[in-house]
């Protein structure tokens, strides 16, 4: 999608710090970190929201999780901890509207979130 942000940049329109990618995911540092490793996770794929994934998706949102430990490696903080929050829909705060999952670490984390 063009007009889509996350689209852009997995295209190398939109510049970003790229952090892991391979054909089916790419992941980059957050512009507004809200931990010392913010880094986001998404699909190459367009999809808006867990809500329109679906389960035929299911090997793709896999891969996700599956490489989150390798690219909390990446950033430092895979022995020191880390939480994946994948913001979906408006009670959630999700902004963008393609697929992302949050790795957030180097600090303790608070639960429940607010
Ligand atoms: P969410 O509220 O779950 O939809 O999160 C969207 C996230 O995308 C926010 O943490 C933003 O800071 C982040 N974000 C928005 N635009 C960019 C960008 N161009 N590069 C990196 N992160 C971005
Ligand atoms: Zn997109």
């Amino acid at each position: 999608m063009s007009d889509c942000i996350f689209c852009r940049i997995a295209a190398k329109e939109i510049p970003a710090k790229v952090v892991y990618e391979d054909d089916r995911i790419i992941a980059f540092d957050d512009i507004r970190p809200q931990a010392p490793v913010h880094t986001l996770i998404i699909p190459r794929t367009h999809l808006a929201s867990l809500n329109e994934a679906g389960p035929e998706r299911a090997d793709l949102l896999g891969h996700i999780l599956a490489k989150a430990p390798e690219i909390a490696e990446i950033k430092g903080v895979k022995a020191s901890g880390f939480r994946l929050v994948i913001n979906t829909g408006p009670d959630s705060g999700q902004d963008v509207f393609h697929i992302h999952a949050h790795l957030l670490g180097g600090r303790k984390m608070q639960w429940p979130p607010g």
